[in-house]
């Protein structure tokens, strides 16, 4: 029997409805300020996404594009402004940057109440000691997605594939805050397929196209996949088509996790206009 499919953009839609909503509520529309370096196509393809998506839900599109080659100073400079600028209320700094850059410390610049990625110390410290900070976009939706699927997660043993800073290891801390039991497999780890097999939740976000096959797959198990890849055959994730007969529900590639990201960063910079984490 073929998996249930879970539908990224249905559920990313209705989130960026009450996005609108609630921006709409408030005296003053929330400011977001996206900054890209360079012209990567890709990358300016998902900033545009963004700020479309950003004016749609009724937000300020307070963007800035710095040239590939701009200094280390430069780029802090701008962080710097935007930081101190009160009608901004979410930074959001492009990845990956030129290599002549040191994103770890452009991010750190960033105040951690207008950190919308989630990915400032401070907003990972909060996350790993539970407390009420701004998560990351890519696993806070995945969340989202497991909860409107109705996947129980409190006793499930889920098994997250990928460690990065950005989606394996949040992942891995918002699903043990959920009472998961939660293990993490990377590049050094031993009898993958095997480790993958125990899941009742599996999350593969290792950026390896169609890694993970059936045999990696236990039957009924759910199967989120992160991964997305252009390819000569179209887009495809780190899950080979195959585990559709073997799963219980699969997000797609496209439609899956994609569509999650924009619509958690909109809400993310309601939360920085109005929240106060400290
Ligand atoms: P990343 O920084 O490259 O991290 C990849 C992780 O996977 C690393 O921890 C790596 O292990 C692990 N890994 C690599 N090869 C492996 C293998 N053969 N077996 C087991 N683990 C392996 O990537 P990322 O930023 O987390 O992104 C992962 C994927 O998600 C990419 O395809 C990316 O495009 C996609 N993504 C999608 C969205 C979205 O909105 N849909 C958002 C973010 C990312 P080591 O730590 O040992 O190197």
């Amino acid at each position: 029997m073929s998996a249930t499919l879970i539908d990224g953009r249905a559920v990313a839609e209705r989130i960026r409805k009450q996005v609108a909503a609630d921006v709409g509520a408030l005296a003053t529309s929330p400011g977001l300020a996206t900054i890209l370096v360079g012209d990567d196509p890709a990358s300016a393809i998902y900033v545009g996404n963004k700020r479309k998506q950003c004016v749609t839900a009724g937000m300020r599109d307070l963007h800035r594009h710095l040239p590939a080659d701009v200094p280390q100073a430069a780029v802090a400079d701008v962080i710097d402004e935007l930081a101190a600028e009160p009608s901004v209320d979410g930074i959001l700094l492009q990845l990956p940057l030129p290599k002549h850059l040191d994103a770890v410390a452009l991010i750190d610049r960033i105040p951690p109440d207008k950190d919308v990625d989630g990915l400032t110390e401070v907003n990972a410290g909060r996350l790993t000691l539970n407390r009420p900070g701004l998560r990351p976009c890519t696993p806070a939706g995945v969340l989202v997605l497991l909860d409107e699927a109705g996947i129980e997660l409190g006793g499930a043993h889920a098994v997250v594939v990928g460690r990065s800073d950005l989606v394996g290891k949040p992942m891995a801390q918002l699903l043990l805050q959920r009472n998961a039991t939660a293990t993490v497999c990377h590049s050094r780890t031993r009898e993958l397929a095997s480790v993958c097999r125990q899941a009742d939740v599996l999350v593969v976000a290792a950026g390896v196209p169609r890694l993970i096959g059936a045999d990696a797959v236990r039957p009924g198990a759910t199967v989120i996949d992160v991964g997305i890849h252009r390819t000569d055959d179209g887009l495809c994730g780190d899950v080979d088509r195959g585990v559709n007969e073997i799963a219980g529900a699969l997000t797609p590639v496209p439609g899956g996790v994609g569509p999650m990201t924009i619509a958690m960063l909109l809400r993310n910079t309601v939360f920085a206009a109005t929240q106060d984490f400290t």
